[in-house]
């Protein structure tokens, strides 16, 4: 179903990233046969208040994902920035270092209900298609989406035969998990390790993080 050269770009504040991240994701991506997504850690969360961990901590996470998933490599320029990560400085850097790939941005559906919010977002249509995971409790909402409403396929069976600006929402497996749930339990001594890998809850162990 693929249209190369493509590549996945999935953004985030990975405060931890967990199998809710990865798994909807890698299951979307694999419907595209994309071979490399990037994860993208935020330097400063535009839409949330400030992570737990620090940013060091929030990549070393990340990279103990991609040592052990070749899906998976870090893209660092939102936290090498000098700014807020905007996605559409983001975009318009990625379409100037990999010129005629097509672009592939995840997000969940929470993310998709906030679409309308984001800085300049008509303008992200021009650099990418964005790819929709379904995220249990958020349901998709046809009032916040209303502007693009017509961009929307929902479960495409072939990639869409325009460069960008369609948005693709997939049936992946939902997962119930959040970094938020995750920094909870951590604190309140409850287990974590079914909903992250197990590299990452070693590493928020030996840390002392969320305590
Ligand atoms: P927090 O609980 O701290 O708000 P989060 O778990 O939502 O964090 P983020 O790093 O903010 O994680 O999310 C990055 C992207 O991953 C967003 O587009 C979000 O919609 C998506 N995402 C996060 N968790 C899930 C999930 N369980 N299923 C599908 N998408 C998810």
């Amino acid at each position: 179903m693929n249209h190369p050269p493509a590549l996945g770009i999935f953004g985030g504040t990975f405060d931890p990233v967990h199998w809710g991240h990865l798994r909807p994701v890698r299951e979307a991506g694999e419907k595209l046969a994309l071979t490399q997504i990037y994860l993208l850690p935020n330097r400063e969360p535009v839409h949330k208040p400030d992570a737990s961990a620090n940013t060091k901590q929030r990549i070393q996470m990340l990279q103990l994902v991609c040592q052990h998933d070749p899906l998976f490599t870090i893209d660092m320029r939102e936290v090498n920035r000098q700014q807020k990560s905007y996605s559409l400085l983001t975009l318009q850097e990625l379409a100037t270092t990999y010129p005629g790939q097509r672009i592939y941005f995840f997000i969940g559906m929470d993310s998709l209900n906030s679409l309308s919010e984001w800085y300049c977002y008509e303008q992200l249509f021009d650099y990418c298609h964005f790819v929709v995971t379904r995220r249990p409790g958020f349901e998709f909402d046809p009032v916040t989406t209303q502007p693009f409403l017509s961009r929307i396929i929902e479960n495409p069976q072939c990639a869409p035969q325009q460069e960008a600006g369609n948005i693709l929402i997939f049936d992946t497996n939902q997962l119930d998990i959040s970094s938020t749930d995750i920094r909870q339990r951590v604190k309140s001594g409850a287990e974590i390790k079914s909903l992250l890998p197990a590299a990452v809850a070693e590493y928020i162990h030996q840390q002392k993080l969320y305590q």
